[in-house]
């Protein structure tokens, strides 16, 4: 199924358990603005390069739009148009005060130099400044994108509209970023992980973990995972996957996927069929990847207890059904993969206040909202009978749909 049509269908079946009026239903899933831009640039050898980008402004009725950009070969309009959902319903489960955004542009970002990124991200900028802004739509960075990309955002942004840090977050420090926020999605499914265990008398400590993809979200969170005496046994990404059953040294593995580009090779564990990552005996599997990659094809294979998902829509409605029958746990990603937005959310604050928080605080505050957003979805979960992914889908439509509500239609 694809990315819009599994994440309308979870929100039509929150509308459902939610009894929501049919054309606020309607009003809610479709979206706000969608932008489509072209950017050509100059390659570095002076032939022209042209790309398609994407903003997609899900709802703005709890604040200014937020979302990440990702480049990517696979950035489509509905792809992007499903991640903008997403992001509205996972700033409403996180409870800060933020709608839902998305862009994208496609493009294979390690076939393109840092010039040539640069002059891309200047001119998808130049194309959507006078529609993004501190009180309108706030980018940070997703699959693909980073610390500097949003740098070169903020950059371009200034020329037009003066300085303003608080356009984009997940910038360098150096530049009004928030300490903290390049480790926050992952330290967020870390305290996510916490909460659910604790409901089943366990902790990180002593379960086997298994993680798909080790970009910023998966290495962060094998990283604090086995901070926290975890054992992560297996990891992938697009070079290949390790295995180690006695838990791979992640110090030393992300040292080797520093210099070698990625996991690929790395001699502190056994080479393993990325194919298989997946459905290998473990405890708590992390999606940490793409979208899609539990279906209905391996889901009955799948042999964790729990899933956590650090990506966004990694698992397939049909999948979920297989899944919810097999007993498996699945903490979805709308609440396990919000640290992020929420640390982006700090890092607002702190820009628009003028102020910097310590490290300390910001984790301090990330693990508040974490283990209360878990809290606010078991809530839900008991209201409406129903499993963790509705949990988390009704707590947000609801909160949406107030908030729709409270400010009318009037023209
Ligand atoms: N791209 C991240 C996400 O999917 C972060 C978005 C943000 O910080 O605005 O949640």
């Amino acid at each position: 199924m694809n990315a819009l049509a599994a994440t309308s269908r979870n929100f039509k079946q929150a509308a459902k358990l939610l009894g929501l009026d049919s054309k606020l239903e309607k009003s809610l899933l479709i979206p706000f603005r969608e932008i489509k831009v072209e950017c050509t640039i100059p390659k570095d050898d002076g032939t022209l390069a042209s790309y398609v980008g994407f903003r997609v402004q899900h709802d703005n009725a709890r604040g200014p739009m937020k979302g990440g950009i990702r480049y990517h070969q696979e950035v489509d309009p509905d792809e992007v148009n499903a991640l903008a959902q997403l992001m509205t319903w996972k700033t409403a489960v996180a409870n800060i005060p933020y709608g839902g955004a998305k862009g994208g542009i496609g493009c294979s970002p390690g076939d393109l130099s840092i010039s040539e990124l640069e002059r891309l991200t200047r001119v998808f900028t130049q194309k959507i400044h006078d529609l993004i802004g501190i009180h309108t739509d706030v980018p940070a960075p997703d699959m693909g994108t980073n610390s500097q990309t949003m740098a070169w955002i903020l950059d371009e942004y200034s020329k037009f509209h003066g300085y303003s840090p608080a356009v984009v977050t997940g910038k360098p420090v150096d530049l009004g970023g928030s300490l903290g926020r390049e480790a926050a999605t992952g330290r967020g499914v870390l305290f996510a992980t916490e909460a659910l265990l604790a409901e089943y008398g366990k902790s990180i400590a002593g379960q086997r973990f298994v993680i798909q993809g080790f970009g910023n979200v998966g290495s962060w969170a094998a990283y604090l995972i086995t901070e926290a005496g975890g054992k992560v046994i297996a990891v992938s990404d697009v070079t290949g996957a390790v295995k180690n059953s006695n838990g791979l040294d992640i110090p030393k593995l992300l040292k080797h996927a520093r210099e070698n580009r990625g996991v690929k090779g790395f001699s502190g564990g056994d080479a393993l069929d990325s194919n298989l990552l997946l459905t290998e005996d473990c405890d708590v599997l992390i999606p940490a990847a793409l979208g899609g990659v539990i279906n209905r094809e391996n889901a009955n294979d799948i042999r964790a207890k729990f899933i956590i998902e650090a990506a966004n829509h990694p698992t397939d409605p049909e999948a979920d059904e297989i899944l919810s029958k097999k007993g498996v746990l699945i903490l979805p990603d709308i609440l396990a993969n919000s640290g992020g937005v929420t640390v982006s959310y700090f890092e607002w604050v702190q820009n628009i206040q003028g102020f910097m928080w310590d490290e300390e605080k910001v984790n301090c505050e990330l693990k508040t909202y974490m283990t209360r957003g878990f809290k606010d979805v078991k809530g839900m979960c008991k209201t409406h009978n129903c499993d963790l992914r509705m949990g988390a889908f009704t707590l947000a439509v609801n909160r949406v749909a107030r908030a729709t509500v409270l400010r009318g239609w009037e023209a």
